[in-house]
C-alpha cells in the first residue's frame, strides 16, 4: 500500500446493519467469518491484504440496489468486486476499510444472446470465457480475450476497459458495450440497457462508468456487440531480429493478410524462459535462441475453401518475404489445435509465472506504436542504471504500443529490499514513459499501484474533472474509496 493512506470512510458495519444486509442478500449471500472473508480482502498477486466488515454477495439488480441504499444511507464503503484478478489493487480493500466488499459473483447470468442483432445481455457477474462459449455456441464471436479469462468477470473487464489480445482489431473492453446498467451510490438504477449502435441522445453515459474501476457506481448488466466467428485461423510463433522488425513485420501483416491480423504479441527469450520454467506442460515452439520473439495470429470468418488460399498459406507465403528481409530469423506455424493452444498458453501464463519466479516489477506502459523500439532501448538504460543485476523481461500487446515492461528481481533480492529501489526505477521508466508521450497505465488501470503516480502524471485539469465527477456521483465517497483518485 501507498505509505501516505487517502481519507476513506470509516462507518463500521453494525449488528443492525448486518441483519439488514442478511436479510436483502440472504443467509448464503453474507459472508463476515475471517476465514471466508479472506479470498476477497486478498489481491490476485498476494501482495495487498486488506480489511472488510463483511463480503455481500447480491444476486440480482434489485438486491445490489437494496444494499448499496443501505450503505448508502449510514455512509458505510463499498469495494466492488469481479473475479479479482486486477493487477492493481483495485479490487481489494485498504486495510483501514470497515465496509463492506460486494462481490458480483452470483449474477452471472447470460438473459439474451442475438445472433442476428450481434448483441449478447448479461449480468456482471459472468466469467469471461462462459461468454467467449456462449457466443461461440451461437456461430458468433466475443472478442474479448486474455489470460484470466478462466476468472475474470465481465463487469470487471469493463470496469477495468480492459485490454488483452485482440484489441488491435477489435478494440478495448469499451467499445465491445452497446449499453449498461449501474447502480448508483445512492441506490439508484440507472437503466442505460439499450441495443443502439447509434445513440447521440446528450453525453455518453456508459462511457463514464467504463474505466472507473468502480469508483462512479456498479455495473450491474451489460449489452455486448458480437462479431462472425472466425473459421479460418493461423498461428504463428516467430523469432525475430528486433522490435523493429516486429512492427514492421506487423505494418505489412495488415495488407498480406487482408486485414485479418487478429493478435501480434512481442515476448523477450526471458519473459518465454520464465514460463518455460514455472508452468508445466509448456513447450518452446522454437528451438531458436534469440533475444526477441512475435506471436502472431490471422484469422478470417470466411471458412478455407478446397483449392483456395486460406490463412495458413497465406501466412506462409508472407513469413517466407519475411526471412528474405531479414526481420525473421525462423518460424514456426502452428498447424494443429495443440500447437496453437500451447503457443497462446506461453503468452498466457506470464503473469502466472511472474508471480512463481518471486518478487519483481511491472510497469504497464502505452505509447506511439512506432516509439515502442526506443523505449525499450532507453528505458532499460534507465533501469539498469539504477540497479544492475535486476533481470528484465519485457513484453506486450505491441500492436496496441503497449508494453509490460517488466523485470525480475536479482537473483535471491527479497521483497523488502527490491521495494527499495522501486521508487527510482518507478519514476525512471513513468518519467521516459510521459516525456515520449505516452501513459503510465495502458489496460490494468490505477488501483491502489498507481494512485500517486496518477496525481502526479495527470495534469491539474484533468484531475480536476475527474474529481468533480466523482464528488457528483458520490458525494459521501463510499464507492471503492482510495482508489484512482486522492479527493
Ligand atoms: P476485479 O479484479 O474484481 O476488479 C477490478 C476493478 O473493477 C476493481 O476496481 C473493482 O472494484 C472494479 N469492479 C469489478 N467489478 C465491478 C462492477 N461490476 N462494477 C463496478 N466496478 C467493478 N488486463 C488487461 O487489460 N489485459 C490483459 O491482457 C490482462 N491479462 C491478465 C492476465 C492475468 C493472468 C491476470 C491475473 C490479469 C490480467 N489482466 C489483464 C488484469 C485483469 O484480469 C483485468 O483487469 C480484468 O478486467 C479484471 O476483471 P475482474 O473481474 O477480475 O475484476
Amino acid at each position: 500500500f501507498p505509505s501516505s493512506r487517502p481519507t476513506i470512510p470509516t462507518a463500521p458495519l453494525t449488528a443492525r446493519m448486518r441483519d439488514a444486509l442478511r436479510a436483502i442478500v440472504g443467509e448464503k449471500g453474507l459472508i463476515d467469518d475471517e476465514h471466508g472473508k479472506q479470498p476477497y480482502v486478498t489481491d490476485w498477486r498476494g501482495l495487498l491484504v486488506g480489511g472488510a466488515g463483511a463480503v455481500v454477495r447480491p444476486g440480482s439488480t434489485e438486491e445490489v440496489s437494496k444494499v448499496v441504499r443501505l450503505c448508502h444511507e449510514h455512509g458505510v464503503a463499498i469495494v466492488p468486486q469481479g473475479g479479482n484478478t486486477g493487477l492493481m489493487g483495485g479490487a481489494t480493500p485498504w486495510p483501514a476499510h470497515t465496509g463492506i466488499v460486494l462481490s458480483l459473483g452470483r449474477m452471472n447470468r447470460v438473459l439474451d444472446v442475438d445472433a442476428v442483432g450481434y448483441a449478447m445481455t448479461v449480468e456482471a457477474g459472468c466469467v469471461l470465457q462462459t461468454l467467449q462459449e456462449t457466443a461461440s455456441r451461437h456461430d458468433r464471436f466475443l472478442p474479448l480475450s486474455l489470460g484470466a479469462q478462466g476468472s475474470c468477470m465481465i463487469g470487471g473487464n469493463l470496469s477495468t476497459n480492459a485490454g488483452g489480445v485482440q484489441v488491435l482489431r477489435y478494440g478495448n473492453a469499451r467499445n465491445l458495450v452497446l449499453g449498461l446498467e449501474v447502480v448508483l451510490a445512492n441506490g439508484d438504477v440507472w437503466d442505460g440497457l439499450r441495443a443502439l449502435k447509434k445513440d447521440n441522445t446528450g453525453y455518453d453515459l456508459k462511457h463514464l462508468f467504463m474505466g472507473a474501476e468502480g469508483t462512479l457506481g456498479i455495473i450491474t448488466k451489460a449489452v455486448l456487440k458480437l462479431w462472425p466467428a472466425p473459421k479460418d485461423v493461423c498461428t504463428a510463433w516467430l523469432a525475430i531480429r528486433d522490435p523493429r522488425a516486429a512492427l514492421e513485420i506487423l505494418s505489412e501483416a495488415h495488407a498480406a493478410s487482408g486485414d485479418n491480423v487478429g493478435s501480434c504479441e512481442l515476448m523477450s527469450r526471458s519473459a518465454i524462459d520464465m514460463v518455460l520454467r514455472h508452468i508445466p506442460g509448456t513447450q518452446d515452439p522454437l528451438k531458436a535462441d534469440t533475444p526477441w520473439y512475435l506471436l502472431l495470429e490471422w484469422s478470417s470468418s470466411r471458412a478455407r475453401q478446397d483449392g483456395t488460399e486460406g490463412m495458413t498459406e497465406k501466412l506462409e507465403q508472407f513469413l517466407a518475404d519475411q526471412f528474405e528481409a531479414g526481420r525473421v530469423l525462423d518460424a514456426a506455424i502452428a498447424h494443429t489445435g495443440n500447437q496453437s493452444r500451447n503457443m497462446w498458453r506461453i503468452r498466457d501464463s506470464v503473469a502466472e509465472a511472474s508471480r512463481a519466479e518471486g518478487p519483481g516489477l511491472s510497469y504497464d506502459v502505452s505509447v506511439a506504436i512506432s516509439r515502442i523500439p526506443g523505449f525499450i532501448d532507453q528505458g532499460l538504460k534507465a533501469v539498469l542504471d539504477i540497479l544492475p543485476t535486476i533481470r528484465p523481461y519485457p513484453l506486450g500487446h505491441i500492436g496496441d504500443g503497449n508494453l509490460h515492461f517488466s523485470f525480475m528481481g536479482p537473483k535471491g533480492m527479497d521483497q523488502q529490499t527490491l521495494t527499495q529501489y522501486s521508487s527510482a526505477i518507478t519514476r525512471a521508466v513513468n518519467d521516459l514513459i510521459t516525456s515520449m508521450g505516452g501513459s503510465i497505465s495502458a489496460e490494468h488501470g490505477i488501483g491502489i499501484d498507481k494512485l500517486d503516480e496518477l496525481s502526479h502524471y495527470r495534469s491539474k485539469t484533468e484531475l480536476d474533472i475527474m474529481r468533480t465527477i466523482k464528488r457528483a456521483l458520490d458525494p459521501q465517497n463510499i464507492m471503492n474509496p482510495g482508489k484512482v483518485l486522492r479527493l
